[in-house]
């Protein structure tokens, strides 16, 4: 038995210039079922300012955000360096004499003018020399993957909770030679457009809600979104696992009996206990198992820390390290778990964090 009320209210995309550097996530989510996926964080380390004006609050100092941020740096290049002969010159004749060293020179950019709350971040590095780059937004790690010649890739998701505030970008970018640069911009993060919902259990239910069973189970799913692998897998946008009406949408701001506040941290598809569920892109099963609040669960790691689940499965046919397609059958639906009735709870988690399937099936971000 329960009832659900919703509120769908239109927040502005509000642009928060203060307090440029503060954490990235700075609520406390209360624990829930669809999942605890909190990125604290606080970085004081301010690495671009430029001075901008605000017409309400005077003047203030806001990171540059513009709707292309690309930074390029020249690099610097080890004054101990020993060059070493270009076999391949084919320097012009009148040219005064070549560095034996080619300059490494990058540029970072960012796919998106600004970051929503739940929006997948694409941030794209190029290089003119081989090289190997690390990056960090705000104090969260950013893990880049090779994407195509001289480029690099990193996604990041962006927590749907997140502060509507700017973020430094910082990106290090180390040749196979030796040289290396540092890049920096910054992200504007803005909050995303989300309803509320009330939520209410009856007593037996609300038992799955105890922290002493949730909470193993949240440890477990948390380890398990964390999954890293390297290779990207999807060659397309994401396949629907299952057609059928939303009945919750990702973001909803949620609370339970009033007891526990927190976001729906998946999207809801209706159907019926036995419809067939099918993964939505090629990848690996890292999990599947039955749990106690989130049912029969899947979970498939496309690669370059992007990982699907799939919750309250009637049936599931796939086992963990198994290799699977896009559009295979992975299970049924069903209503395993804490739920009101049949459906599908569908999660996409991007480095950890959960973050809207929608985008992803619209367009996947590609090497
Ligand atoms: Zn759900």
């Amino acid at each position: 038995m329960f009832t659900v009320t919703t509120r769908h209210h239109h927040a502005p995309q509000r642009s928060t210039p203060h307090a440029p550097f503060r954490s990235l996530v700075s609520a406390v989510v209360g624990l829930l079922l669809c999942g605890l996926v909190i990125s604290g964080c606080t970085r004081s380390q301010a690495i671009v300012e430029t001075p901008a004006a605000d017409a309400n609050e005077g003047t203030v100092t806001q990171p540059v955000a513009s709707s292309e941020p690309v930074v390029t740096a020249p690099a610097t290049v080890p004054a101990s360096d020993t060059p070493t002969p270009q076999p391949t010159a084919t320097a012009a004749p009148t040219a005064t004499p070549l560095p034996t060293t080619q300059p490494l020179s990058a540029t970072v950019t960012l796919a998106q003018p600004h970051l929503a709350q739940g929006q997948t971040g694409v941030i794209r590095v190029a290089a003119n020399l081989p090289c190997a780059v690390t990056g960090h937004l705000a104090d969260r790690t950013l893990r880049f993957v090779p994407a195509g010649e001289g480029q690099h890739m990193a996604l990041v998701g962006i927590h749907a909770l997140a502060s509507a505030e700017t973020l430094p970008l910082s990106v290090e970018v180390t040749s196979d030679d030796g040289q290396s640069l540092s890049l920096a911009t910054a992200v504007e993060v803005v909050e995303g457009d989300y309803g509320e919902e009330v939520i209410h259990f009856d007593a037996e239910t609300s038992q799955l809600l105890d922290p002493a069973i949730s909470e193993p189970e949240n440890v477990l799913m948390s380890e398990v979104w964390e999954t890293f692998s390297p290779e990207i897998r999807w060659t397309d946008a994401f396949q629907w696992p299952v057609e059928g009406v939303f009945t919750s949408l990702f973001g909803t701001r949620r609370s339970y009996d009033g007891r526990i506040s927190s976001y729906h941290a998946g999207l809801d598809i209706d159907g019926e206990t036995g419809d067939p569920v099918k993964v939505a892109a090629d990848g690996v099963v890292v999990l599947a198992e039955p749990l106690q609040v989130r049912g029969n669960v899947v979970v498939i790691d496309h690669g370059a820390g992007v990982l699907t689940s799939y919750f309250h499965l009637d049936t599931f046919d796939v086992a963990e390290g198994q290799a699977v397609k896009a559009g295979d059958v992975i299970g049924t639906m069903g209503a395993t778990g804490l739920v009101t009735g049949s459906h599908l709870h569908w999660e996409l988690h991007v480095g950890g964090i959960a973050t809207s399937p929608i985008e992803w099936t619209e367009a996947a971000p590609m090497p």
